[in-house]
């Protein structure tokens, strides 16, 4: 079944009827229990009647439904069946779609918080028309909501693959990450961070796809690039190790909703065809 997301902007208003309420408990959304799953809170403005909450943000409509975000006092005493569940816990607990919508809600909540004065003159700024964007009512600088460009490469070379681990992360690794500096395009970003962490060049840099990554706005930017040569020299600052892995012997990685494990299982499975149509080839 296919999932349409339809955005929706200010000031469009929050319709009659009923919505998917994503209403926040400090950085949580807040979910009921359903038959001992997570299912997203449904229903009109009286699912949230009784409780301490800001004014609902209207996100847009899955498949024609409003979706509604707010952010709850944090002292709101939940009512038995509801649950406060972190973003990353709740991966896996709710249909992909809202699970999408739940990061797009925490991420609107943040900007909400975060935009109320000018970062110029210190006034208070107000909603704009059609967009997410603030403008100063003093000075009339505006601003929009903040997205973190990050990539994500992954380094190959032949059946091995170079993956770094960092301290405090017990034993999963994972490919290399580095957000965007201004004024540098993503191939360049993906040399650049390569360079810097692990010391090593490379080539035949290819884009494989994105994901936002809520945590707090980040959207993440994923490629696969060639080892062109070069020593292991790691960059301690940020990496305690950083090693070749034989697809056959890799070690814990990132967990699956992570863009990085997504790169790292796709590069692996079509590695394992290529190694299994040669031996094919081979036996023939
Ligand atoms: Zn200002």
């Amino acid at each position: 079944m296919t999932t349409l997301f339809r955005r929706a902007y200010p000031p469009a208003e929050l319709p009659a009827g009923a919505y998917w309420w994503l209403p926040f408990c400090g950085p949580d959304v807040v979910v009921r229990e359903d038959d001992g799953q997570a299912a997203l809170l449904y229903g009109g403005m009286d699912v949230v009647a009784g409780l301490e909450f800001e004014p609902p943000v209207l996100l847009g409509s899955l498949d024609g439904v409003p979706c509604v975000s707010c952010q709850l006092s944090s002292t709101a005493e939940l009512p038995t069946g509801w649950h406060a569940i972190g973003l990353r816990e709740l991966y896996g607990k709710l249909d992909d779609a809202l699970y999408g919508i739940a990061g797009y809600a925490a991420h609107l909540l943040l900007w909400q918080r975060t935009s109320r004065f000018c970062p110029v003159c210190a006034s208070s700024t107000e909603p704009m028309q059609g967009d997410w964007g603030r403008r100063c009512s003093k000075c009339g600088h505006t601003r929009y909501p903040q997205l973190s460009p990050a990539i994500l490469a992954l380094v190959h070379d032949g059946d091995r693959v170079l993956l770094t681990h960092k301290p405090g992360w017990s034993a999963r690794y994972s490919i290399i990450a580095g957000f965007v500096e201004p004024g540098e395009s993503l191939e360049a970003c993906v040399q650049r961070e390569v360079e810097e962490e692990v010391g090593v060049a490379v080539a035949n840099i290819s884009y494989v796809g994105s994901q936002p990554w809520p945590f707090p706005d980040q959207l993440m930017i994923g490629y696969m690039a060639e080892y062109a040569g070069g020593m292991l020299e790691i960059d301690t600052a940020e990496l305690d190790d950083a090693a070749w892995f034989h697809v056959d012997a890799l070690p814990e990685l990132p967990p699956p909703m992570s863009l990085s494990r997504r790169i790292i299982d796709a590069w692996a499975a079509s590695r394992r065809r290529e190694l299994l149509d040669g031996q094919s080839s081979f036996r023939a």
